[in-house]
C-alpha cells in the first residue's frame, strides 16, 4: 500500500500492524491505541466502568486510576475526526478558522455526543490554552459537568518557602479534584502509592525500549513509536496491565533479536520535538525515507518522588515540569539527545493555530540552525485523511537530504 493510498487513521493502523507483522508486541500496542476511545466509552455505557474525558498526560493520570476511574484523553479523538468535526465548531460554535484543529476537533466530538449516555465529565486544566479554556465554558453551557483545576506557574526565580506555598496549594487543588472525582475528599493514598509506582516503573521500562531500539533503530516505525510513547506511555490506553504486558514483551522481543550491522549503518537517526497530530502518513513518509525516530522531546521522562507522600509527590512532579522559559529547557533537552543518538536531524511539529508553540519551534530552529543541526519546521492539522503530498514531499526530501 502506497502513502497516497491511504485515507483514514484507520487504513495507517493496519498497514503499520501489517509492516510490523513479526512483532506481536507492536501489534498488541497498535490494537490498545485504536481501542481505546472506543472501549472506554462502551464499558463506561454499560456500566462497566466508570470514565472521563481528560488530558491524560500528566499527574491528574495516577489521580484519576486510584479512584477506579478510566482517564479518557480527548486529544485521542482527533483521530475520531473529519472535516464535520471542524464544521461543527467553526459554524455552530464559531470559532474562528485559524483556531487549534486539535481544539476544534476536540469540540466538534463532543457537540456529537452531547446528551447522549456517553462519558459526560470533562476533567480540564486552566494552565493549558485559551483555545481550550473557552472549549471547556462552551461544553460546561451544552450540558457537560466541566471541572479545572486552577492555574499552575512556577517563575523562574521561585525556590524554598515559595515553592513550598505553590506546593501546598496544588496539593489542595488535588483534594478538590478528588472530590470532583468521587464525591469526597478522601483520597486513598495505598492506591495512589501504588499507581506512582506503576507510572515509575513504566517510564523506566520505556527507557529501556529506547536504549534497545538504538540497536534495533527500524524494529518500532515511526508511527508505532508515537503511539506507544505520547499516548500508551501517558494513559496506558485506559488498560495498564495490558500496557505493562505489551512492553515487556517488546523488551523481551527486542533483546533477543540480533543485532544487525546493515541496519546500523543505514539508519538516519532522528530527533521529534512538539506536539504529535492525527497526520499518520507523516510518519511513513520518516519510515520510507530510511529515518527513525529515536528520540522525543514531548514525552516527560523525569520520575514522580516515592520518598514524599502520594499527593505531595503529584504536585511536586508538577512543579518541576512547571518552570517559566520551559522553551529554553526543553531545547537544552532537544540538544542532549541529538547528541546522544548522533541525531543526524531534528524534526520540529506543531498544531496549525497554536501561538505560543509556533514562538517555541521558531526560536529551536533559528538555534539549532545556527549550531549547524538541521531540523524541519512542521505544521499540521489534527482532522483525519491523508496529509497533503506536499508535507510528504517535504518530510522525505528532509530526511534524504541528511542520508
Ligand atoms: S496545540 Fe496549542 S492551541 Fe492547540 S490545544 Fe495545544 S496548546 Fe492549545
Amino acid at each position: 500500500m502506497e502513502i497516497e493510498d491511504i485515507q483514514s487513521q484507520h487504513e495507517y493502523i493496519k498497514h503499520c500492524k501489517k509492516i510490523h507483522s513479526y512483532s506481536p508486541a507492536v501489534n498488541k500496542l497498535l490494537d490498545l491505541s485504536e481501542s481505546y476511545i472506543p472501549d472506554a466509552e462502551k464499558a463506561y455505557k454499560e456500566g462497566a466502568k466508570q470514565a472521563i474525558w481528560a488530558g491524560g498526560y500528566g499527574w491528574e493520570v495516577p489521580l484519576i486510576y486510584a479512584c477506579g476511574i478510566t482517564p479518557v484523553a480527548f486529544g485521542e479523538m482527533g483521530r475520531l475526526s473529519d472535516k464535520e468535526a471542524m464544521a461543527i465548531a467553526e459554524d455552530y460554535y464559531q470559532f474562528p478558522v485559524e483556531t487549534c484543529s486539535m481544539v476544534k476537533c476536540t469540540v466538534g466530538q463532543w457537540h456529537l455526543r452531547r446528551n447522549t449516555s456517553t462519558i459526560n465529565r470533562i476533567l480540564g486544566n486552566s494552565s493549558a490554552c485559551e483555545p481550550f479554556n473557552l472549549a471547556w465554558e462552551i461544553m460546561k453551557r451544552e450540558g457537560y459537568d466541566v471541572y479545572n483545576n486552577d492555574v499552575v506557574y512556577r517563575g523562574p526565580t521561585v525556590e524554598g518557602k515559595r515553592l513550598e506555598e505553590l506546593v501546598k496549594f496544588f496539593v489542595s487543588q488535588i483534594y478538590d479534584v478528588a472530590e470532583w472525582l468521587t464525591g469526597s475528599k478522601k483520597i486513598d493514598e495505598d492506591k495512589l502509592t501504588e499507581e506512582i509506582k506503576r507510572k515509575n516503573r513504566l517510564l523506566n521500562k520505556l527507557k529501556t525500549v529506547l536504549e534497545l531500539r538504538r540497536k534495533h533503530p527500524f524494529y518500532v516505525r515511526s508511527l508505532a513509536t508515537i503511539v506507544m510513547l505520547n499516548i500508551g506511555l501517558n494513559n496506558y490506553f485506559g488498560k495498564p496491565e495490558e500496557f505493562e504486558a505489551a512492553i515487556d514483551l517488546l523488551i523481551e522481543e527486542l533483546e533477543n533479536r540480533p543485532v544487525d550491522e546493515a541496519e546500523l549503518q543505514s539508519v538516519i537517526p532522528l530527533v521529534w520535538a512538539g506536539g504529535t497530530g492525527q497526520e499518520f502518513g507523516i510518519y511513513e513518509a520518516i519510515d520510507q525515507a530510511g529515518g527513525a525516530l529515536l528520540g522525543l522531546r514531548s514525552v516527560p521522562f523525569k520520575l514522580y518522588r516515592e520518598d514524599v507522600p502520594p499527593v505531595e509527590s503529584l504536585a511536586r512532579w508538577v512543579y518541576d515540569n512547571a518552570g517559566a522559559g520551559a522553551g529554553v529547557y526543553a531545547r537544552n533537552v532537544l540538544e542532549q539527545e541529538v547528541d546522544k543518538l548522533n541525531a543526524r536531524g531534528i524534526i520540529l511539529y506543531g498544531y496549525i493555530g497554536c501561538s505560543f508553540a509556533s514562538v517555541d519551534r521558531e526560536m529551536w530552529r533559528k538555534y539549532f540552525h545556527e549550531k549547524g543541526i538541521a531540523s524541519i519546521n512542521l505544521e499540521g492539522s489534527f482532522q483525519t485523511g491523508a496529509p497533503t503530498g506536499q508535507v510528504i514531499t517535504r518530510v522525505k526530501a528532509f530526511v534524504e537530504m541528511l542520508s
